[in-house]
């Protein structure tokens, strides 16, 4: 059967990969219907992901139908519909054994350090997936995007009352916010991007957005003055800038959190005693966990998360490789593309 693998960065190709065996104990073989494609996808292809390994078969967002199980297996049964949570974890490590699999000790994201699923079938342990009898392939395929952002948000528990400053409106960015309009919180988003913003307001249903003139001083003012002062109690950094990430806590207040979603290979420096006068608290956000994914499934099923806006832009299988480099460019306004794979 045809996968898609990248060879190196900006070199994908088709290879021949074979049918998996009947699956050993525990593991289940998937067929593939819907993979998404992130930034983590964008800046493997571009080289620029520390994590990522070649030769590789992208693809870590995943509507799969289940066609065999291996033995033991009882939480799906061939024709079940998952959504797929691709973080590989040992389960023997003191992480794993204290319930954090999000970041295992000897972590393994599926697409990134092992093959993914941009080919038509695969193996899984079976405890990966999470079923539904309502979403569409499309859906699950977007579980693991909002999963990101659900628990960024967990990380930091915002209340009600609270004020949450989402710094990026990218895809994770879109995700948190999901999750913060559902605590109920005040959500401000700010983003360098007026076409990002504008889609914010007019799909996320947000009011108060920030336009960043990439200059720190006149944010801080802008988002002092639309606080009255107070700031956030929860700051998001979704923009996995180095630059940004380095001032994201000025925009933390008193007994504030700031939870720092995405990554950068650089390191970052802060004033430490406005931290301290503040008592700010710093959370970084990895992955996410399982019953992250089983609250997402529960809450699209009910109707509480409404994933029509996400998708934006859509290819068969057989046309990624022509169309991906179409997807990196800004002006494509791509949120989220899906490739059919089944
Ligand atoms: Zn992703
Ligand atoms: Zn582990």
């Amino acid at each position: 059967m045809k996968a898609i693998q990248l060879e190196q960065p900006k070199a994908f190709r088709v290879i021949d990969v074979p049918e998996p065996a009947q699956p050993g104990p525990g593991d289940a073989v998937v067929r593939v219907f819907r993979v998404g494609v992130c930034g983590t996808d964008y800046s493997g292809y571009l080289g620029k992901m520390p994590f990522f390994s070649y030769p590789r078969i992208p693809g870590h967002e995943l509507g799969v139908e289940v066609v065999a199980v291996g033995e033991g297996v009882t939480n799906v049964k061939p024709g079940d519909k998952a959504a797929v949570e691709p973080y590989i974890n040992c389960q023997k490590c003191y992480s794993c054994a204290r319930g954090h699999s999000n970041c295992c000790e000897n972590h393994q994201t599926l697409g990134v350090h092992c093959d993914g699923g941009l080919r038509p079938l695969f193996t899984v342990p079976a405890r990966k997936l999470h079923i539904s009898t309502k979403l569409s392939y499309e859906q699950l395929a977007l579980v693991e995007t909002l999963g990101i952002g659900l628990h960024a948000i967990n990380r930091a528990n915002p209340r009600a009352d609270e004020t949450v400053f989402v710094i990026g409106a990218g895809p994770i960015g879109l995700s948190v916010i999901e999750f913060a309009k559902l605590a109920g919180a005040r959500v401000i988003v700010m983003d360098l991007n007026e076409q990002r913003l504008k889609f914010v307001r007019e799909k996320m249903g947000v009011s108060e957005t920030i336009l960043s003139k990439g200059a720190f001083d006149d944010d801080v003012k802008a988002f002092t003055d639309l606080t009255g002062g107070k700031l956030g109690n929860v700051v998001v950094d979704a923009t996995g800038s180095a630059k940004c990430m380095n001032v994201a806590y000025n925009f933390v207040g008193f007994a504030g959190r700031l939870v720092w979603v995405g990554i950068t290979q650089d390191e970052l420096h802060f004033t430490q005693p406005l931290m301290h006068r503040r008592e700010m608290t710093f959370l970084a956000s990895r992955n996410a966990l399982p019953h992250e994914f089983i609250r997402i499934i529960r809450l699209i099923e009910g109707g509480m998360l409404d994933t029509r806006p996400w998708i934006t832009h859509r290819a068969p299988m057989d046309e990624l490789i022509g169309v991906f480099p179409t997807w990196l460019k800004p002006e494509t306004g791509v949120v989220k593309a899906m490739v059919e794979v089944g």
